[in-house]
C-alpha cells in the first residue's frame, strides 16, 4: 500500500529466482527483491526448497516490512523464488500475495508471475470444473495449477503444455524441489533476465537485481524461451516458437530501474536519448530544464544536452514518504504532490522552465506540478513528456486507468495543455521513443499509445475483470510442505 501516489502507471510485479547451494538463498532473494521493489510495493514473498521441503513466507507491505532477519534464517534451502507485487485496487490482500504455493506429484511448487493472462476466465472455469479449488483471486494461481498437473511428464513437457494453454503477457519463475524454472511469453511483453552468482544462477525481472547480490548478467531470456537452473547448471530451451518480439515500451520510459539493461541498452541511456529526441521534436526557448524527480532526470539531462539549456533541479523529493503506512487526512491528501515534492524556489523564481516528466495518465499530477512551479515564481512552464500520449488501457500487467480516465483519450494535446495550466506541452512521438531505445518499431508493444494490441483482448473484458472475488481466507505466514 502506498498512501500517496503520483498519477503514474503501475507495474504489477517483480520476480526473482536463484539456484545457489552453499548460499543463504533466502537472504540473497530478499536483496534481489529489494532491488525490484519499484515493480510492486503492496506485498512480497519468498519460497525456498532444500530438496525435500518447501518453506515460504509472504506478507503485505514492502520487502523490508515483510521480512525480518529471523524469518529469513528460518527459510533454509539451496534454491528460492521471490516476488514483489503491486495489485489493482480492492485486491491487495494476503491471499493474492505471491509466490503461489501448491502441491504436485513431485512435491511443493511455488510460482512467481509478472504480467496478465488474457484467458483467465476461461481457464479458471475449466480448472474449477475439473475440481481445482482456488485459494487466491489472481491469474498466477492458474499457472501454478496447470504446471503442477503436468509435472508427471517432466519439467520441459509441463512448461510446454502450460505455455500452450495460457495466453497473455507473462514472465514466470517456478520453484520445484530441486530446480528453478523460468519462462517468458512468446511475445516477450514483460522482461526476464538470467544472471550468474558465485556458486549458482539467477533469474530476475530486471538485471538491476543481480549486482547487489554479487551477480553478473548472463543475458535476457528470449520470448517463448525457458531456462532451468539446477545442480547440472543452466539449461535453455526454446519452448514455443516466437514469431515476433513485443516488449513493453513503458519499461524503457518509466517502469524499469535506470541501471537495468533491456534490449541491449541501459534504461538510463535510453531515457537520456528520449530527452534528446524530445528536444529535437519540441524545442522551446527557456532558461532551465527541470526534471520531475527521479524518473525524469535522465531525459531532462538529454533535453538539456541537446538544447543547450542548463539542467537545474527545481524540486526535491521526499525519499521516505512511501515508507509510512500512516494515511494522510483529506486536507493533506488534497495537497497531492506537495507531500512528495518540494519546490526549490531560488532555482525557479522568474525563470522560464522546461519541465521534463515521463508520462501523463489522468493529468492530475501534471496539473499540480505546474501549479507548484508557478506558485514558486516560475515565469513559464513548458511541459515535455517522454511517453507518447496514452490513449488506451493496458491489459498486459500494467495498471494505468480505464480509457475514460486517460487524459489523452479524452482531450487533444492543446486541451490537456490548457487543463494543466502549462505554457506549452509536447509529447515525444512513438517513432522518437522507439528510435531512442534503438530497436525497430515492430519489436515493441505500443498498444497503450496506438491501440494496436499484439494479443487479442475481448472487448467486454476490463482490466479489473481479471481479478475475481477472493474465495478462501488468508494464508498462514509460514507453512512447511513435504
Ligand atoms: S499496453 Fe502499454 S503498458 Fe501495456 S504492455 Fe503494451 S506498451 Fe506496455
Amino acid at each position: 500500500m502506498e498512501p500517496l501516489e503520483l498519477d503514474r502507471p503501475k507495474e504489477e510485479c517483480g520476480i526473482f529466482g536463484v539456484f545457489a547451494p552453499k548460499t543463504e538463498v533466502a537472504k540473497l532473494t530478499f536483496f534481489g527483491l529489494f532491488a525490484l521493489q519499484h515493480r510492486g510495493q503492496e506485498s512480497a514473498g519468498i519460497a525456498v526448497s532444500d530438496g525435500s521441503t518447501l518453506r515460504f513466507h509472504k506478507g503485505m507491505g514492502l520487502v523490508s516490512q515483510v521480512f525480518t532477519e529471523q524469518m529469513l534464517s528460518e527459510l533454509q534451502g539451496d534454491l528460492a523464488v521471490g516476488h514483489t507485487r503491486y495489485s489493482t485496487t480492492g485486491v491487495s490482500e494476503i491471499k493474492n500475495a505471491q509466490p503461489i504455493v501448491c502441491q504436485s506429484i513431485v512435491g511443493g511448487v511455488a510460482v512467481a508471475h509478472n504480467g496478465n493472462l488474457i484467458n483467465t476466465a476461461e481457464l479458471r472455469t475449466k480448472l474449477a470444473a475439473e475440481g481445482v479449488v482456488f485459494t487466491s483471486s489472481n491469474d498466477s494461481e492458474i499457472i501454478a495449477h496447470l504446471l503442477s498437473r503436468h509435472l508427471a511428464l517432466g519439467v520441459d513437457e509441463a512448461v510446454r503444455l502450460t505455455m500452450e494453454q495460457i495466453k497473455g503477457a507473462y514472465s514466470v519463475a517456478v520453484l520445484l524441489p530441486d530446480k528453478v524454472v523460468a519462462f517468458r511469453d512468446p511475445l516477450g511483453v514483460r522482461p526476464l533476465a538470467v544472471g550468474r552468482v558465485r556458486d549458482g544462477w539467477m533469474v530476475a525481472s530486471e538485471t538491476c537485481a543481480f549486482a547487489p547480490v554479487g551477480g553478473k548478467v548472463d543475458r535476457e531470456l528470449c520470448p517463448g524461451e525457458m531456462v532451468v537452473l539446477d545442480a547440472t547448471g543452466m539449461r535453455f530451451r526454446q519452448v514455443v516458437p516466437s514469431g515476433a518480439e513485443k516488449m513493453c515500451l513503458f519499461e524503457f520510459i518509466y517502469f524499469a530501474r535506470p541501471d537495468s539493461r533491456m534490449y541491449g541498452t541501459t534504461i538510463y541511456s535510453a531515457r537520456e536519448r528520449m530527452g534528446q529526441q524530445l528536444a529535437i521534436e519540441h524545442p522551446v526557448e527557456a532558461d532551465i530544464v527541470v526534471p520531475v524527480p527521479d524518473s525524469g532526470i535522465p531525459a531532462a539531462l538529454g533535453y538539456s544536452r541537446h538544447s543547450g539549456i542548463p539542467f537545474k533541479e527545481g524540486m526535491t523529493k521526499s525519499r521516505y514518504i512511501h515508507r509510512t503506512f500512516i494515511q494522510p487526512d483529506q486536507k493533506m491528501r488534497e495537497m497531492g504532490v506537495r507531500m512528495k515534492l518540494a519546490p526549490l524556489e531560488d532555482h525557479i523564481r522568474g525563470r522560464r522552465i522546461v519541465l521534463v516528466d515521463d508520462s501523463i495518465v489522468r493529468a492530475t499530477t501534471t496539473k499540480q506540478l505546474v501549479r507548484l512551479l508557478f506558485e514558486a515564481g516560475a515565469a513559464e512552464v513548458h511541459v515535455r513528456i517522454t511517453a507518447p500520449p496514452i490513449t488506451n488501457p493496458c491489459f498486459y500487467g500494467i495498471d494505468m486507468a480505464g480509457k475514460g480516465e486517460l487524459a489523452a483519450a479524452q482531450m487533444s494535446i492543446e486541451e490537456i495543455c490548457k487543463s494543466v495550466g502549462a505554457t506549452s506541452l509536447g509529447y515525444l512521438s512513438i517513432e522518437g521513443a522507439v528510435h531512442a531505445v534503438g530497436r525497430e518499431e515492430s519489436a515493441f508493444c505500443l498498444a497503450c499509445f496506438n491501440g494496436n494490441y499484439p494479443l487479442p483482448v475481448p472487448e467486454d473484458i476490463s482490466k479489473h475483470a481479471f481479478e475475481t472475488p477472493p474465495d478462501v481466507g488468508a494464508m498462514a505466514a509460514i507453512q512447511t510442505r513435504d
